[in-house]
């Protein structure tokens, strides 16, 4: 008879390396050793019923520490998070090193809920002081995702993961919290991936093309400039507005190449309408491009070099390209966002704040900012002709930006009466329905022509 394959292992005794078992870089049990002893508190339910909670701990963001400050920085701060995790947890309880940035905590025993919820808390409590490393000091914070269990039968891995979805969940819902898993956690996760997976195909298969609105001289309606406005053309569902798609882009970061895609466009088409000018004499349909950056491409730390390949790329004058940044972006980080803003300007292109008075901002960081344009929310022009206080609103951030030197578009002019409470200001430009939605580039194009045939 063949001997006997299996080996049977007393507990204190695994048939592991001393390496298998702890992690050499934090001195924490291994996933190995993590397994081993979760598969025991597991059975220890049977003789003793009760509960135990597995904690999985992701470190939000970490991977821009390794990109930034390099692999021994990020070392010594994973070092650093992981006593600051024993140093949390009860005696009992085995924190372990899961993976890269991610730990795990087991824990036994008694109102296991309410000792999750407290660890997340002194956890992330102790985080609030940076981590000293030998280069700079670097602040951290976790994502946390828990679940419970008391049967003895429950599936140890099916455990991990679910906790790995909450995880997950806390990380998307903006990081620095604790998720407990529960059923529905799971349908939200995969709505998401859905979403985040067609929106990389579309990307992939170039389905996000360039429209083009119109914006017009105050004074006597000429065409000065043109906004170009991503859309979406879904092959099942025809053209997508970007409403329905952009904030999933701008949280899974897919904005970052879908709006260097629509930066190219659209400084490919004015670059083709300045030669189409240039052959035959003409000036070009629009003197300014106006493209939008969202606050994540603000936060990529290559805006600059992708907005300068572009414009090289293209040939176009930066001074012909207008970058429209919101009121709200600009001031989440006003500092951070005050250097891109100087880089950005140190190209020549033309910087607008879009979407003002929408957010909050504080007037001494519209001074500082190196803008050329403030673009007046739809809001205030709604309400133009009906409210006093707004028509006194739009004349007065009229009169500021002009003080200060900006340009002023209003946004989403609709109809003549809210046109003729505009004039009344010294509002410069207009865009909105009245005179035209976002059009595609070739329809956009006969527009203008037809428009400049009969202005001569
Ligand atoms: P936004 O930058 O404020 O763009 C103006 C939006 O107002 C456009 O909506 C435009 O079609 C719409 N609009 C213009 N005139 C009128 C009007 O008279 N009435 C009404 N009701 N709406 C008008 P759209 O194209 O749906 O874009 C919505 C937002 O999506 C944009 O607001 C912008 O924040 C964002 N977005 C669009 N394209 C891009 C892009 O390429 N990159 C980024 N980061 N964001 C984009
Ligand atoms: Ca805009
Ligand atoms: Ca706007």
């Amino acid at each position: 008879m063949a001997p006997d394959a299996v080996t049977v292992r007393r507990p204190g005794e695994p048939e592991f390396s001393r390496a298998e078992l702890y992690d050499s870089l934090t001195g924490l049990p291994t996933r190995q050793m993590f397994l081993y002893l979760a598969s025991f508190a597991l059975a220890r339910l049977a003789e003793r019923p009760g509960e135990l909670a597995i904690v999985k701990v992701d470190l939000d963001r970490f991977h821009t520490v390794n990109d930034t400050l390099g692999h021994d920085v990020g070392d010594e701060v994973l070092r650093e998070v992981a006593s600051r995790l024993e140093g949390v947890v009860a005696s009992d309880d085995v924190v372990a090193r899961f993976a890269a940035d991610e730990f795990l905590v087991l824990l036994e025993g008694e109102a296991v809920d309410l000792r999750v919820k407290s660890l997340t808390e002194r956890l992330l409590h102790s985080l609030r002081l940076p981590v000293m490393t030998s280069v700079s000091r670097v602040f951290v914070t976790a994502s946390f995702g828990s679940i419970g269990a008391s049967d003895p039968l429950a599936d140890l891995g099916e455990l991990l993961v679910n906790a790995g979805v909450a995880a997950a969940v806390a990380k998307q819902r903006g990081g620095g919290r604790l998720e407990p898993y529960r059923e529905s956690l799971r349908h939200g996760l995969i709505a998401r991936d859905h979403a985040e997976s067609s929106l990389h195909l579309a990307l992939e298969r170039n389905e996000f093309e360039v429209h083009y609105q119109p914006v017009l001289a105050l004074t006597d309606r000429r065409l000065v400039g043109v906004e170009a406005l991503v859309r979406w053309r879904h092959p099942a569902h025809g053209l997508v507005l970007p409403s329905h798609f952009i904030h999933t882009t701008e949280v899974t970061g897919l904005i970052v190449p879908i709006g260097a895609h629509v930066l190219r466009e659209a400084c490919m088409a004015y670059s083709q309408w300045v030669s189409a000018a240039e052959a035959e004499q003409r000036a070009p349909i629009a003197d300014v491009m106006e493209v939008n950056l969202s606050a994540r491409q603000l936060a990529d730390a290559g805006l600059v070099e992708m907005v300068h390949n572009v414009l090289v790329e293209t040939g176009i004058d930066p001074y012909r390209l207008m970058l429209e940044i919101t009121e709200s972006a600009l001031m989440t980080e006003p500092e951070d966002a005050l250097g891109v803003l100087r880089r950005l300007k140190n190209l020549g292109v033309r910087l607008a704040i879009d979407d003002f008075g929408a957010g909050f901002s504080s007037l001494s960081y519209l001074r500082k900012f190196p803008l050329d344009c403030l673009k007046i929310d739809k809001s205030f022009v709604d309400d133009l002709t009906t409210s006093p206080e707004d028509a006194v609103i739009v004349a007065s951030v009229v009169n500021l930006a002009h003080a200060l030197g900006l340009e002023v578009v209003a946004e989403g002019v609709e109809d003549e009466n809210q046109l003729a409470a505009l004039e009344a200001t010294a509002c410069d430009m207009f865009q909105g329905f009245l005179y035209s939605a976002a059009l595609e580039p070739g329809e956009f194009v006969e527009r203008a022509m037809a428009e400049s045939e009969s202005g001569r």
